[in-house]
């Protein structure tokens, strides 16, 4: 019987796992913290947003672009949604993304749990994997709990983000001593750090807008969504979804801004017209009251300031110079970027094990016969809304059954080299 170590029991270890043993191996589950899957339980607000119906290749990044997606397409949301239905998880979808019925995060770890005991799969959890050594025959695993043998290693130890849930990007050193690249690993899915005194006091605000990423007069990229203003930056789902590339741009100290838009329907000029016709209407109005109804307060009340119009000026004599410097605020706030937040307030890193030297048919090492990889470790990143969670179980499928079925590619080819 073959046996298969698995290093870090997240969601893609825990997966790697139950696809590794149900193939007949036996499996032996290493995890550093006293309990598994701790991040999935932090997932989705605590509900687990663990799939989406709507995949494309552009819901997942990679310094290799076409590689997550070849993981993907052969585990998809449907194989995701069945095998958790298998596992006993009835899923609630909402607008494509998929939670557990219950609504508990703790359902999907503890159905994954059950299958690993169901599977007499061994969990040692308080073991610390400090290296693996490939020998002549299989690896030995080091651990600060003695030291293990197996055939094969899947290494899903996971990635720098939110390292209170064991994440601690010691994966990483395990795959540097087996000689693999690592691409730079930076938060991302986090919120963003901007200049500027006036955050203070638009603390709280929550608007519908788009955000945009640019460097160099370059857009980078764009989402739109609910923008929540923060004492220090910007956050909420779209700014999420771009922070991955204000991340690199920081990252390669390039100069990083961000656009707010808080009427993407409008044009600029249909922006103007607009605030023309409300002035026209209301030219009684002051400055002060123009906005409301429109926007937050806080928002409206730190526009008119910032386009330098008196509270007390009213609509009716607003000029054109006041109308345009309102609307380049309401449409075109540009903020600096000083920073991202830290690994522990991003929900997932971009970067990590080079996915160059992995076969993206088997997440088997181009260099090491026999190892494997899975999950958050391989330099891939999902956009917000159950993509890195997909990843997770898609790599892990595959890292399990690869590991447990018969001679690996690697092997294959060192065998006909000898002959
Ligand atoms: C707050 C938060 C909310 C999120 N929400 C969602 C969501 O709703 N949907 C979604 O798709 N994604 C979400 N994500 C991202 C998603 O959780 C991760 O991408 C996914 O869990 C990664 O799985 P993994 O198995 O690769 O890594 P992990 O889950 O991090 O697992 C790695 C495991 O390896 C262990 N380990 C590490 N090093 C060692 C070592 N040297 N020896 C032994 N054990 C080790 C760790 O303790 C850990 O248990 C969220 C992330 C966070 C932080």
């Amino acid at each position: 019987m073959k046996k298969i170590i698995v290093a870090g029991a997240g969601a893609s270890g825990m997966t790697a796992a139950i696809a590794a043993s149900s193939e007949g191996a036996e499996v032996l589950l290493l995890e550093h913290k006293d309990r598994i899957g701790k991040k999935i339980l932090s997932t989705g607000n605590g509900r687990c947003n663990f799939t989406n119906t709507s995949q494309e290749p552009v819901c997942y990044h990679s310094d290799n672009p076409g590689f997550p997606w070849k993981i993907v397409e052969k585990f998809n949301a449907r194989d995701v949604i069945s095998f958790f239905l298998q596992l006993g998880v009835y899923s609630k979808n909402r607008n494509g993304y998929l939670y557990p019925n219950s609504d508990q995060a703790s359902a999907v770890l503890d159905a994954l749990r059950m299958e690993l005991e169901r599977l007499k799969v061994e969990i040692r959890t308080e073991t610390h994997c400090r290296e693996i050594r490939p020998g002549k025959k299989g690896f030995t695993v080091l651990t600060d709990q003695g030291n293990f043998r197996a055939d094969k290693v899947i290494l899903a130890a996971g990635s720098k983000a939110a390292p209170s849930t064991g994440s601690d990007g010691s994966g990483y050193d395990l795959a540097k001593m087996l000689g693999h690249r690592i691409v730079p690993v930076l938060p991302a899915l986090v919120q963003l750090r901007c200049r500027g005194d006036f955050f203070k006091s638009l603390a709280g605000v929550r608007a519908d807008g788009s955000v945009s990423v640019w460097s160099e007069d370059v857009c980078i990229a764009r989402d739109r969504g609910e923008i929540q203003l923060t004492n220090y930056g910007i956050s909420g789902i779209p700014v999420f979804q771009v922070s991955r590339y204000a991340s690199r741009l920081i990252y390669e100290k390039k100069e990083a801004y961000a656009v707010l838009d808080f009427m993407p329907d409008f044009t600029y000029e249909q922006m103007n017209a607009f605030l023309r016709a409300r002035a026209q209407s209301r030219p009684e109005k002051t400055a002060g009251q123009f906005l409301i109804g429109l926007f937050h307060r806080k928002l409206s009340d730190f526009w008119i300031k910032a386009a330098g119009i008196s509270g007390e000026k009213k609509a009716g004599t607003f000029t054109d110079a006041d109308f345009a410097a309102l609307c380049a605020w309401i449409k075109n706030m540009k903020v600096y970027i000083t920073g991202t937040n830290s690994f522990e307030q991003a929900q997932v890193c971009r970067g990590g094990v080079d996915t160059r030297e992995v076969d993206p048919d088997t997440l088997e090492s181009l260099y090491v016969p026999g190892l494997y990889f899975a999950g958050e470790i391989l330099d891939v990143d999902g956009m917000c809304g159950g993509y890195n969670l997909t990843f997770a179980w898609a790599s892990g499928y595959t890292a399990g059954k690869s590991a447990a079925r018969g001679i690996s590619k690697s092997e294959e080819k060192r065998a006909y080299a000898q002959d």
